[in-house]
C-alpha cells in the first residue's frame, strides 16, 4: 500500500508526502523549510529520513523550501535538468538526480513514471508512484491534458488532481487583470473544474479509488464547486465507486492522509 499525505495544496503552497515499504518520498516543497520540516517530524517522517525529493517544475509554490530543506542535508532532489537550470538561477544548490521526462525510475521502493504536461515552466512533468499493486498520480499544473497524459494515467488507484478555477468565477473576478485571466485559461495555465471533469471521465476505470482535488484557486473556486463537479461526471459514467477528496476542505483537514 502506498500512503499519501497531503502537507499543502494550492498557490500558497504544494507538497506531498508518500510512503511505501521502507521508503519516504516528499513530492514538491512549496511551503517554508521551516514549516515543512515541523509538518513532517510530526508525521514521525524527519527531513532527514526522506530518499528524495521529486519536483514536479520551478514555480515557487512547490519549491520555497526545497533551499532550506537541501541547506541541512543532502537530500537527493529528483528533477529533469531543465527544472534544475532554472531553480540554479535562483540560487538553490542541491544533490541532484536528474530524469528524462518519460523514462521511469526507482528511488527505493517506489517505481516512478514522470510525464511531460503543458504548463508556463522550464520542463513540467506530471508523476505516477507505484509500489507492488498500488498506483499513485500526481497532476497539478496543467493547461489542459493531452492524449500523452490520459495514457500515462489511464487505470492508476488514485489521483491527485488539479481543479483550480471556476470559469465563471474566473471570468467575473476583479482582481485579476485580463493578462492574468489569459494566462491561467490558456493552454499552459492551470485546469478549470470542468477541464478536471472531462479528465477524470477519460482515466476512469473500476481501479480508480480516490481522486484528490488540489490547488483550488482561493478566489475563484470553491471546495464544493469543484467536488460536485466532479462527482457529478463520475455518476454520469458509471463510477459512482470512486472517493472524492478536497483536502483542505471541511471535513479534510491537512494534513490529509489517504491509503491507495
Ligand atoms: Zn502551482
Ligand atoms: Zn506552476
Amino acid at each position: 500500500m502506498i500512503h499519501v499525505t497531503i502537507l499543502a495544496s494550492g498557490s500558497s503552497g504544494n507538497a506531498i508526502l508518500a510512503k511505501a515499504g521502507d521508503t519516504s518520498i516528499l513530492i514538491d516543497a512549496g511551503l517554508s523549510a521551516k514549516r515543512l520540516s515541523a509538518l513532517l517530524a510530526d508525521l514521525e517522517t524527519p527531513a532527514e529520513s526522506l530518499e528524495g525529493i521529486l519536483l514536479t517544475h520551478e514555480h515557487i509554490d512547490h519549491t520555497r523550501g526545497l533551499k532550506g530543506l537541501c541547506a541541512k542535508k543532502a537530500i537527493p532532489v529528483f528533477t529533469n535538468p531543465l527544472t534544475a537550470d532554472s531553480l540554479r538561477k535562483g540560487d538553490t544548490q542541491a544533490h541532484w538526480h536528474f530524469f528524462a521526462s518519460g523514462a521511469a525510475f526507482q528511488v527505493g521502493d517506489f517505481n516512478i513514471h514522470p510525464f511531460s504536461v503543458p504548463h508556463d515552466a522550464a520542463d513540467p512533468v506530471g508523476f505516477v508512484l507505484r509500489y507492488e499493486s498500488s498506483s499513485f498520480a500526481i497532476l497539478t499544473d496543467l493547461g489542459h491534458a493531452p492524449r500523452q497524459v490520459v495514457n500515462a494515467t489511464r487505470g492508476v488507484n488514485a489521483v491527485l488532481l488539479e481543479a483550480n478555477h471556476d470559469e465563471a468565477l474566473l471570468q467575473n473576478d476583479t482582481k485579476r487583470p485580463w493578462s492574468v485571466k489569459q494566462r491561467i485559461l490558456s493552454r499552459h495555465g492551470h485546469l478549470s473544474n470542468q477541464a478536471a471533469a472531462n479528465f477524470i471521465a477519460e482515466i476512469a476505470s473500476p481501479a480508480l479509488r480516490h481522486v484528490l482535488l488540489a490547488h483550488l484557486s482561493e478566489d475563484c473556486n470553491a471546495p464544493a464547486l469543484a467536488t460536485g463537479t466532479i462527482l457529478e461526471k463520475l455518476q454520469a459514467t458509471g463510477n459512482g465507486h470512486t472517493q472524492v477528496h478536497c483536502p483542505g476542505a471541511e471535513g479534510f483537514p491537512l494534513p490529509h492522509t489517504i491509503g491507495v
